[in-house]
């Protein structure tokens, strides 16, 4: 067995940040396969579109065909021991989407090379960046004619900041895709070679093929030639600190569906993103290595009553140093209750295992009879651990609730405080009356809710949509409740501090015009 450091070494935690459709589920798989973890392409699939019976987990998602929160995907590959955490898109994005990338040291991006960068992308992106942990770029579905990869490149550095250095450049696109000149790994891969014949072409000290392949009579090949040159000679020059930092992203074109430059790419991806790294605690005064004996990690996600029969609920935590072992005893750092650990379940797939250790840059989930919440932090031994506290995430959509029935108050705010506390939404309250209005990010965070209150707590809630806002808090001692209308609604959060929801951007403006001292912060999302 290698000793802890070698095992925390191998670790590669990631997410992977896309618009719906533009192949995440897809490559994910091709991923798999890569690491042997599924034999046949169409498993991950299969559980999208909800003809994969694995989980108990709630009706809402058996109903949908849906995953409502983020799973642990993890196979081994040339060494290296990869986690891959599932970022729920579509509509079931929550604030469990951007909680998730808290818990990665990397995060690849996948783009529809015909598209560009969508909405989505650059919501996610905004909260890898604000981390700055390394992001990998793939741009996929290079079948397909797309647009130019020099447009797409300059796309990332218009629209997100973010310098792209191209790791490959392709040799054609859609129909006359003829392979990637892959600048990474200083070889040309085919896209559909023909039988017998090697899918890698090696390159000469010149950076051109080999020997005399007809490939080389072809213009496009000459025209990628001299694409690339270009490229090396004026673009961005390759550097691994930057990319590190978060400040340039590796870009690498391919498509996942045909398998091309996956490969390629899960080598350079493995090569360049970091290992779980050390990390600074207890408000900046301590730093604890990775590798380091002692046992930490912070809960990223609660995940509550998958199985309806049980009631239980999970905390998702991600081990931050040591090694994680079954029956161990931790402390709580948030209240310094002793818990001992005795039930832990690992994931691959759907399926849960039970598990005997895991390290740092894993993922644990621990059954919770109810001591959890999202952002605490755990540890063995005598000294505190305490990571820093999860940021908070400005929702957009918000409903006012109350309770149907007036009797069942009661059961009404115990459910209400115990899912708000959980994380599944935001509680806002009407600075003037006091009523509840809850926020999130999707639209799906509201009908668990309402489901959840129904079932768990005997609740039914009526809710009125008050629609998308943009919400930015104030300082309290700036705030005058006069600068209140019913197009900037103020607000208290939970910890009652004042913010202001905002019809549009428009209103926000208008808003700063007339209060031009009054400071508007946005949340960590949207920074
Ligand atoms: P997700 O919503 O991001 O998980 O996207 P999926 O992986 O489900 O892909 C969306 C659609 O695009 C599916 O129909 C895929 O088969 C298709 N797709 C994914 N990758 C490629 C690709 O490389 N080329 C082409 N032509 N289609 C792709």
């Amino acid at each position: 067995m290698d000793n802890l450091k070698q095992q925390v070494d191998r670790r590669r935690t990631f997410a992977i940040i896309s618009h719906p459709d533009a192949g995440k589920t897809t490559i994910t798989e091709q991923l798999l396969l890569q690491g042997g973890a599924i034999r046949k392409a169409g498993t991950v699939k299969a559980k999208k579109s909800g003809n994969f019976a694995t989980s108990d987990w709630m009706e809402i998602e058996k109903q949908r065909g849906i995953s409502v929160t983020s799973s642990v995907l993890q196979f081994d590959y040339d060494g290296k021991h990869v986690n891959i955490l599932d970022t729920p898109g579509h509509e079931d994005f929550s604030e469990d989407t951007y909680r998730t990338l808290m818990a990665v040291d990397a995060a690849v991006m996948v783009i529809d090379s015909a598209k560009g960068i969508e909405p989505q992308t650059k919501k996610l992106f905004k909260v890898v960046k604000q981390r700055g942990i390394p992001i990998f770029t793939f741009i996929n579905k290079l079948d397909r004619d797309g647009r130019e990869p020099l447009d797409l490149i300059t796309e990332l550095e218009e629209l997100l900041n973010i310098e792209g250095y191209p790791m490959n450049w392709p040799i054609g696109m859609g129909k006359g895709l003829r392979g990637l000149y892959d600048i990474g790994e200083h070889h040309i891969e085919l896209y559909r070679p023909e039988e017998g014949q090697d899918r890698f072409l090696k390159l000469d000290s010149d950076g051109e093929l080999e020997g005399n392949h007809p490939l080389k009579e072809e213009s496009i090949y000459q025209q990628t030639m001299e694409d690339v040159s270009l490229l090396l000679e004026a673009g961005n020059q390759f550097d691994e600190e930057k990319v590190l930092a978060g400040q340039q992203t590796p870009v690498f074109f391919g498509s996942a569906l045909t398998n091309f430059g996956v490969e390629s790419f899960l080598n350079q991806f493995l090569q360049y993103a970091p290992a779980p790294e050390s990390s600074e605690v207890n408000d900046g005064e301590k730093t604890i290595a990775a590798s380091d004996e002692t046992f930490s990690g912070f809960v990223f996600k609660i995940q509550a009553n998958m199985n309806p029969a049980h009631r239980d609920r999970i905390a998702f935590v991600r081990i931050k140093s040591g090694e994680f072992h079954k029956g161990m005893d931790i402390t709580l750092a948030r209240t310094g209750q002793k818990i001992r650990l005795n039930n832990a379940t690992e994931f691959m797939s759907s399926e849960r295992e039970q598990v005997e250790t895991s390290v740092a840059g894993d993922i644990v989930g621990l059954y919770d009879t109810g001591n959890f919440q999202i952002g605490d932090s755990i540890y063995s031994g005598k000294a505190k651990i305490e990571y820093p506290k999860l940021p908070e995430f400005t929702p957009e959509l918000f409903m006012q609730v109350t309770s149907k029935n007036v009797m069942k108050q009661k059961s009404f705010h115990k459910g209400m405080k115990q899912l708000v506390q959980e994380g599944a939404v935001q509680l806002y309250r009407n600075y003037q009356t006091n009523e509840y209005i809850l926020g999130a990010v999707g639209q799906l965070q509201f009908e668990v809710f309402s489901y959840r209150m129904k079932n768990e707590y005997n609740s039914e809630v009526v809710m009125t949509p008050i629609g998308s806002r943009t919400a930015r808090w104030i300082k309290p001692e700036q705030l005058d409740p006069s600068m209140s209308s019913s197009r900037n609604l103020l607000v208290k959060d939970r910890f009652d501090q004042p913010l202001f929801l905002f019809e549009n951007d428009f209103a926000m403006r208008w808003f700063h015009d007339k209060y031009p001292d009054v400071e508007l912060e946005a949340g960590f999302n949207e920074k």
